[in-house]
């Protein structure tokens, strides 16, 4: 067995909150070929979490169960064979192993000329999390790229090439995040549908900032280039200050809701979800700035200075004073605008 295996495993190192946490026990899977070893190990669990770079995890507690952490390399371009046959040219169909670091998946594909994904560099986390909640940046998600994914159930060993149209992708959700505690499948690779023809995405304001003086459109490379500075300038970096991003989703709301709330509120950023027509998204950023949530320390669990939507980890804040900040700043936003608020966070 090539399997390593930690009891009562320390996860202060494998969470971007960087907060204190145990495991009962930490089963790494390094290598595909072991993912059957894993589930018969997760039968005999009470309790079993996936774990890829712990980016959008919160351990609100010990976990008093079985964390496997995926960490399998390996990427593949399709370029011949039946698989690729199937698929329009120019697209390209690439394999990539579930515990890839997705950023420097993302660099890997454009080194090969391979384009779609350059609005995602940098998100934080493996290829193997980034279909759970369909990651999204700078006007795409992950969704319009993905071909299929392979997974092994954890309930009946099974394995499974699950088509893109039957991962139920939405907005930060798909069908192997139906609940905080998350699916009962692992996923062990991601398909890709690249494309070898730049097709520039350039809808989200900021980007469209950062070319505006241009006449020739951006190269991917450029794009991608763009969007890393874009970040780093507003985003906390995790290895300096625990975050996990945005803590919270959007709210998607009810047109006649949103026009309501709009009469009220004239500045509250509003824009129609292209995935759920008649539905309005609205700014979770903005409504806990306007319930004076922005900067507010609570000992070291805080709200960041610059973005209400990111909840931080100022020294040695425990996951529960981060889940209780959350909490209160929930109640107040409902309170103040009658919004529930779902962490986009998973809560463990
Ligand atoms: C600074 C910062 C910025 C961010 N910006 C963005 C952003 O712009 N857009 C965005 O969408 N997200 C963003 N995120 C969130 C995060 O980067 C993504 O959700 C990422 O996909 C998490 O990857 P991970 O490997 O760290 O997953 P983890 O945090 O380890 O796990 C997340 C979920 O996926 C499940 N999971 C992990 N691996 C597997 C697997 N192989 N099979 C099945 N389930 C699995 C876990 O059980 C858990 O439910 C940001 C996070 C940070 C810290």
């Amino acid at each position: 067995m090539s399997l390593h295996i930690t009891d009562n495993a320390d996860l202060s190192a494998l969470n971007a909150f960087g907060v204190a946490a145990r495991a009962q026990r930490l089963i790494e899977l390094a290598h595909e070929a072991d993912a059957d070893q894993v589930v018969a190990l997760a039968h005999t669990a009470s309790r079993t979490l996936l774990l890829g770079a712990g980016s959008n995890l919160l351990f609100a507690s010990d976990f008093d169960g079985t964390i496997v952490r995926i960490t399998t390399r390996g990427r593949t371009i399709l370029e011949s064979g039946s698989v690729a046959e199937r698929v329009q040219p120019p697209t390209v169909l690439v394999d990539a192993a579930a515990g890839e670091p997705w950023h420097e998946f993302v660099l890997w594909t454009l080194s090969q000329s391979l384009y779609g994904l350059e609005n995602l560099a940098l998100i934080p986390g493996s290829v193997g999390a980034a279909p759970v909640q369909n990651i999204g940046a700078y006007g795409v998600e992950l969704r319009e790229h993905v071909h299929s994914v392979e997974a092994i159930s954890l309930d009946t060993g099974e394995r499974q090439r699950i088509a893109a149209a039957d991962c139920e992708f939405a907005y930060r959700s798909s069908r192997f995040r139906r609940s905080q505690a998350g699916s009962r499948w692992l996923i062990l690779s991601v398909r890709f549908a690249l494309s070898r023809t730049p097709c520039p995405r350039l809808t989200y304001p900021d980007l469209r900032t950062a070319f505006a003086n241009r006449t020739e459109p951006p190269t991917p490379e450029q794009i991608a280039d763009a969007v890393c500075a874009i970040r780093r300038r507003k985003l906390p970096d995790p290895a300096k200050l625990g975050n996990a991003g945005s803590f919270f989703r959007n709210p998607v709301i009810s047109a006649a809701r949103a026009q309501s709330l709009q009469a009220q509120y004239p500045q509250l950023p509003a824009y129609p979800d292209p995935s759920q027509p008649g539905q309005i998204k609205i700014a979770a950023a903005w409504l806990i700035e306007r319930c004076g949530w922005k900067g507010v320390r609570r000992g070291d669990a805080g709200v960041h200075a610059n973005h209400a939507l990111v909840l931080v980890n100022h020294g040695s804040a425990r996951g529960s004073d981060i889940a209780a900040l959350a909490a209160e700043i929930r109640e107040s936003v409902a309170a103040q605008f009658g919004v529930s608020l779902e962490p986009e966070v998973v809560i463990v």
